[in-house]
């Protein structure tokens, strides 16, 4: 080990930053979250590039600067090199540690990679071999730790004096520890459930192994396993028991933990499948068996997703839930097709409808729609195709409104139909059988020309290979 790590306390404590433009301001911001008191020391701050936050700016030339008597360390980033060099050196002088910036010949110490779960921090270094590495640990170490962990830290510091009164040091106290943090990051739980669950803890009143149940509804976003959330993976991964509907992709329940109970609960049109009751009741009982259930669906599951029949339902049954969200096809398909589902002067309101084949919905305010200025995502509106576009004429949107098509959204096997609003049944007519199919009306896909310039292409290449 060249470099050893260490901690070094901030509270109370200065930490002076030398330099007035961005690297200065890289480094502030690494600092700004310790408790130090912060200097910036620079003859001028650059501005837009800098944002002192809490700091204070002291106006003054780095290498004439008396440094409190309470410097915990110092960062010299004025951009120039040969400047940073001979601020370290000053610094050094002055019997403080510094950091030159990208100059670890000249600093005292390396600033690691950071992942910050305060009181919880852990620092990665690789004695500036491998920055990259480092930041790719880093990564990997967030994805895994919950955001809760800091808060979680503190509960249990708020609790260690009640915890030492009530259990004996030792073996059943570490006990009791191991339970409390395995449990907590187990369900994933927020802090105020964890402090009530040490609460039931610490009075003795959870019985051996009985662990409550929890509900994750958990949208599983419109595709393959890259567009779902981190946290969507996470909550699959410790499941017991995985309800899901038809449209969530297999690739997506081989996440699931081995032993999970998996149940497809799928409805699709016309196909013999449960009724809502019996889904809401196959969640609450899993859950009050005292099983983390994880109700999965395609997209977020807040969006046509019948999610506010089974919220009511565990909430009635006073079992505790959580909503993980995901990404839902319209976005998915916008992002697919370049199509901005909101954007000045064309789409200035979106609108989240479905259609599912009956002319004139009773439900549907088609009038509204139709303004010319409303971009509208229609979902399980394939049928209805025909419908949609004949009800918007009649109410007068312009037949020559945009319209993007696309099956199976962020998937492999997706395909992208450009069209205009007179011929939205006859495309819709012609997309593939089976595939989930959104459709975008009123967004401007900046994908529309190249499709067009391609097929042009390709029409001119056949063309000439005629003559
Ligand atoms: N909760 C889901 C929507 C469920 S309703 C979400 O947020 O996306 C089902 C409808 O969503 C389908 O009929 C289709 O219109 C749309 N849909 C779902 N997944 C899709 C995909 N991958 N591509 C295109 N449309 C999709």
């Amino acid at each position: 080990m060249r470099a050893f790590p260490i901690f070094v306390q901030a509270e109370g404590r200065s930490i002076i930053v030398f330099g007035g433009g961005a690297d200065a301001a890289a480094k502030l911001r690494l600092v700004a979250k310790t408790e130090a008191q912060v200097l910036v020391v620079a003859k001028t701050l650059v501005a837009g590039e800098i944002d002192l936050g809490d700091a204070e700016w002291v106006q003054a030339d780095p290498l004439t600067f008396a440094f409190p008597d309470n410097t915990a360390f110092a960062y010299a980033a004025t951009g120039d090199e040969e400047l940073d060099a001979q601020i370290a050196a000053y610094a050094r002088a002055n019997h403080v540690l510094i950091c030159a910036a990208d100059q670890p010949d000249v600093s005292d110490f390396i600033t690691p990679a950071i992942v910050d779960r305060d009181p919880v921090v852990i620092a990665i270094g690789t004695e500036g071999t491998a920055p990259v590495l480092a930041r790719m640990i880093k990564a990997q170490i967030e994805a895994a730790l919950p955001q809760a962990l800091g808060g979680l830290a503190k509960l249990a510091n708020s609790f260690r004096d009640r915890v030492a009164d009530t259990i004996a040091p030792g073996g059943e106290r570490r006990a009791f520890w191991r339970s409390f943090f395995k449990g907590a990051l187990q369900d994933r739980l927020d802090v105020e459930t964890a402090r009530q669950r040490a609460e039931t803890l610490l009075s003795g009143e959870a019985g051996e192994g009985a662990r409550e149940g929890f509900i994750s509804f958990v949208g599983s976003g419109p595709g393959g396993p890259d567009l779902m959330t981190l946290k969507a993976r996470k909550v699959l991964d410790e499941a017991d028991v995985v309800l899901y509907d038809a449209l969530v992709a297999p690739e997506i329940l081989e996440l699931a933990r081995r032993e999970a109970l998996m149940v497809n609960v799928g409805k699709r049109c016309g196909k013999h499948s449960l009724k809502q009751q019996d889904i809401c009741d196959l969640i609450t009982q899993h859950a009050s068996d005292g099983h983390h259930v994880v109700r999965l669906k395609g997209g977020d599951p807040a969006i046509f997703g019948r999610l506010a029949e089974e919220l009511d339902a565990v909430s009635n049954a006073g079992l505790a839930f959580e909503v993980v969200p995901g990404v839902t096809a319209a976005a998915a398909a916008s992002a697919s097709a370049a199509a901005p589902l909101t954007e000045r002067g064309h789409a200035q309101e979106l609108r989240v409808i479905t259609a599912h084949g009956a002319d004139g919905d009773a439900d549907v305010d088609w009038a509204s729609l139709a303004r010319s200025d409303s971009a509208v995502a229609v979902y399980m509106g394939k049928r209805a195709a025909a419908d949609v576009q004949r009800q918007l004429i009649l109410n007068g949107r312009a037949p020559s409104t945009p319209v993007v098509l696309v099956e199976n959204a962020g998937r492999g096997d997706e395909k992208i139909h450009h069209t205009s609003l007179s011929a939205l049944g006859a495309t819709a007519k012609h997309t593939s059988k089976g595939a989930p199919l959104m459709m975008l009306i009123g967004v401007v896909s900046r994908r529309a020309n190249a499709h067009a310039i391609q097929t042009q292409d390709q029409s001119t290449i056949s063309d000439r290979k005629a003559a």
